[in-house]
């Protein structure tokens, strides 16, 4: 139940680590003085250009697999630090390239009729997204040495916010008594404990968190200050309407689209509202449901099974989608790209990195042998699929934003809950029914909350510093939007805000309403493959594969959607509804 790494690197110290992390250095510095010397006049565009992009297909390549490496490391344990270590100098190293990159673009974005060059290589028309999104961007690029001195500032500024933030939550404790002993616990073991079955201890690991978020809120408060007010002054800078301008471009994702989604969302909150308070009532709540119990588990599955059974699973519920998604799944078990085993140090989340260069991927979860832990592997099976799909792309070709990120996944995830509906236990049927239910009103509702915090933050953020008790009434006043009357206001954590790591993650802003879009979008198509049958079968396989090549409107089209249309949101939601009344149905009978 461990993975190989082999295939990437053996060790830091390898020949091959060594080696690669020397060319590295070696091919920015050339990418930097090609663009330097050649690129002062428009003569031979084309060649220029095609010269850049063979440079930077190698350049990535290298810098992927170098990065990746040390990014699995330390995903497995928090301690290595020869990885944490190695994670910040591979950056280091990198950062250096935003200079040729800098001048690259602004030297494009002048060639006349951009289009005749790019239709007269076969290599350039392979990377005209890639290239039209440079240029499409370039308006919002300063000058070379402006962009490197905004990246050297970030890493005493912003950069240093975000690690005193992690360095913050991650070592601060408090004390707790469960059955008369005392425990000291950190914010990440509270987080378990909420999701346990015993409803006392879930209101005590509450109260602990809020507490501990208490503790660090000024603290913390500064490095939220300083986060978004780099972001906002930055965006500012370069031109961008808002903070939320930036994002949606690198989501490629227009307005229109996200504020149709957005509507649709607010519209059908009460379907949700239903849900928790049907779960109040069942858990005893005669009012309200506390917050802490939104999410927590009714219906436990009894099933467990082993990894083997796992596998199989997986591979015999994918067949009936495709044989090559479910040979894909095979090879995934076979080659080890999955490291399943629960240890100490280990993050408790599943995760899949994409490593383009060796046309693989990488699988971390815990695997504990109940269905949720199969669900989460054919989850992350989908996300390494989507890359699979893509390993004819050169390298530059292969980027694709989250909100797109989460359709293969979250579809393979359906198919396996198809499987899983199929076994006689009905209590594992309505477990493995409100898991994926309130998976949904997590993405949605509790997503919708942080969207609506995050505009408001940066809204206040440009008039100045915002306290304490600022931040804590926006986070009430955004919980109380998207959860309505259904959750009790009193036990909302006005603190939220204090652990929640995406709201630190410095570049990554609004990091939350793109995996609504996933869970919608990824339904919708769900739906399409229920009407549809066999034909959908090619048709996503192609869309997939087109998903590093187009905008989200575009991709869309290609597969018979309108992100545009209310009505496609709608049904999405539709999908939820039906859940949530068959859920309810079920308990009562
Ligand atoms: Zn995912």
């Amino acid at each position: 139940m461990r993975w190989n790494l082999d295939n990437i690197y053996k060790a830091f110290y390898s020949d091959e680590f060594q080696k690669d992390l020397g060319k590295l250095q070696i091919l920015i510095k050339e990418i930097n003085k090609y663009v330097d010397e050649y690129l002062d006049d428009l003569e031979d565009a084309a060649i220029k250009i095609q010269t850049y992009l063979k440079m930077n297909n190698e350049y990535r390549s290298i810098y992927l697999r170098l990065q990746s490496y040390a990014e699995l490391r330390t995903s497995i344990d928090g301690q290595d630090d020869e990885a944490i270590n190695m994670v910040d100098k591979i950056d280091t190293i990198n950062n250096e390239i935003i200079t040729s990159f800098t001048a690259f673009t602004k030297w494009i974005k002048d060639i006349p009729d951009i289009e005749t060059v790019i239709g007269s290589s076969l290599y350039l028309l392979e990377h005209r997204f890639y290239l039209c999104e440079i240029i499409s961007k370039s308006s919002y690029l300063l000058d070379e040495k402006q962009e490197l001195l905004i990246k050297r500032m970030q890493s005493t500024g912003s950069r240093a916010w975000q690690k005193l933030y992690m360095s913050l939550t991650s070592s601060a404790e408090i004390q707790i008594v469960i059955n008369g002993i005392k425990k000291q616990v950190t914010l990440g073991e509270l987080k378990n404990f909420e999701g346990k079955n015993d409803p006392e201890i879930r209101k005590l690991a509450a109260k602990a968190e809020k507490d501990i978020c208490e503790n660090l809120s000024k603290s913390v408060n500064a490095c939220i200050n300083g986060i978004t007010g780099e972001a906002n002054t930055i965006c500012e800078l370069k031109g961008y309407g808002s903070v939320l301008e930036k994002v949606l471009l690198e989501n490629r994702m227009d307005k229109q689209t996200l504020e149709i989604m957005m509507d649709v969302i607010k519209r059908n909150l009460p379907i949700f509202h239903t849900f928790f308070k049907y779960k109040g009532n069942l858990l005893g709540h005669k009012a309200a449901i506390p917050y802490i119990d939104a999410y927590a588990t009714i219906k436990k599955g009894n099933m467990k099974v082993s990894y083997n059974e796992c596998k199989e699973l997986i591979i015999s519920g994918f067949q009936k989608f495709s044989q090559e998604l479910s040979n894909f799944a095979k090879r995934v078990f076979d080659e080890k790209w999955i490291d399943a085993e629960p240890r100490k140090g280990k993050g408790n989340y599943g995760v899949t990195i994409d490593i383009f260069p060796i046309k693989e991927s990488r699988i971390i979860t815990n695997f504990s042998g109940n269905y949720v832990d199969v669900a989460i592997l054919a989850h992350e099976i989908g996300h390494a699929y989507h890359s699979y799909c893509l390993r004819q792309e050169e390298i530059l070709n292969t980027d694709y934003p989250v909100s797109i990120a989460e359709t293969a996944s979250i579809f393979c995830e359906s198919i396996l809950n198809q499987e899983l509906m199929d076994n006689p236990h009905t209590e594992d049927k309505l477990a493995i029914l409100e898991r994926s239910i309130s998976d949904a009103a997590y993405y949605i509702v509790e997503m919708y909350s942080r969207y609506i915090f995050e505009c408001e933050l940066f809204l206040r953020r440009k008039e100045g510093m915002i306290s304490v008790n600022t931040v804590n009434e926006i986070m009430i006043e955004s919980l109380k939007q998207a959860y309505g009357d259904s959750v009790d206001i009193e036990t909302m954590n006005p603190y939220a805000w204090v652990n929640n790591i995406g709201f630190y993650m410095v570049g990554n802003e609004y990091l939350d309403f793109p995996y609504s879009f996933g869970v919608l979008f990824a339904k919708g198509l769900y739906a399409q493959h229920l009407k549809r049958g066999k034909e959908f079968v090619v048709e996503f396989e192609q869309f997939l594969k087109m998903t590093s090549k187009m905008d989200l409107y575009n991709v869309s089209k290609s597969i018979n959607i309108d992100v545009h249309s209310v009505d496609f949101w709608n049904d999405a939601m539709k999908m939820i509804e039906y859940d949530i009344k068959k859920f309810i149905q079920s308990v009562k009978d």
